[in-house]
C-alpha cells in the first residue's frame, strides 16, 4: 500500500493499524502515569507516545504542582520525551495516548508535532479540545489533521480522576 500523502508533500508512515486491544493495553500504561501523579499531588492524567511500530517513545503525566508549571501536561511531557529519544520535533506517524481529552494547549501542540492519531479516555467536558469544547485536531482548515478514537478504558480513566477529586475534598 503506498503511503498517503498529504498536501504538504510529506510522506505519511503507513497508518498505524493497531486494534483495539492495543491501545487498551497502551492505555493501561498511560493508567499507570496517571496514578503516579496523583501520589505526588497532582491531577491524574497519564499518556505514552506510541511509534508506528507499536514502541513507547515517551511518557509523561501531569506534573504542574510538583514543577509549578503551567505547561507540564502529561501530553506534553510525553511528546517532548519521544521527541527527545528521536531528536527531532516532527512525531509523524505516532499514536499519543492519554487518559484524558486533551486541552486546547496539547491539542494545539499534537497538531504542530504531527501526531496522527490520538486515543484518549475519558471526555473534559469543561476544557476539551477535541470533541467537548472544540474540535482543534480535526479542523478542516489545517493541513494536518489527527485520528481521533474516544472512550478507551473511559471507566477506569474516569474512576482515577474521581477518586482523587473526592479524596481531596475528604475532611
Ligand atoms: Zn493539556
Amino acid at each position: 500500500m503506498a503511503p498517503e500523502v498529504r498536501p504538504s508533500g510529506a510522506a505519511l508512515p503507513p497508518a498505524a493499524a493497531h486494534g483495539s486491544v492495543q491501545d487498551e493495553a497502551w492505555m493501561r500504561q498511560a493508567l499507570e502515569e496517571a496514578r503516579a501523579a496523583a501520589a505526588h499531588g497532582d491531577v491524574p492524567v497519564g499518556a505514552v507516545l506510541v511509534a508506528p511500530d507499536g514502541a513507547v517513545l515517551g511518557r509523561g503525566r501531569n506534573r504542574r504542582e510538583q514543577r509549578a508549571d503551567p505547561t507540564a501536561h502529561a501530553e506534553l511531557e510525553a511528546m517532548r520525551a519521544a521527541a527527545g529519544a528521536l531528536g527531532g520535533w516532527r512525531l509523524d506517524g505516532t499514536t499519543l495516548v492519554v487518559t484524558l481529552e486533551p486541552c486546547a494547549m496539547c491539542a494545539g501542540a499534537i497538531v504542530q508535532a504531527r501526531v496522527a492519531r490520538l486515543v484518549f479516555g475519558a471526555d473534559d467536558p469543561k476544557a476539551g479540545a477535541v470533541t467537548s469544547l472544540w474540535d482543534l485536531v480535526r479542523d478542516p482548515r489545517l493541513a494536518h489533521r489527527v485520528e481521533v478514537r474516544r472512550g478507551v478504558l473511559v471507566d477506569e480513566c474516569a474512576a482515577v480522576l474521581r477518586s482523587f477529586f473526592d479524596h481531596r475534598r475528604a475532611p
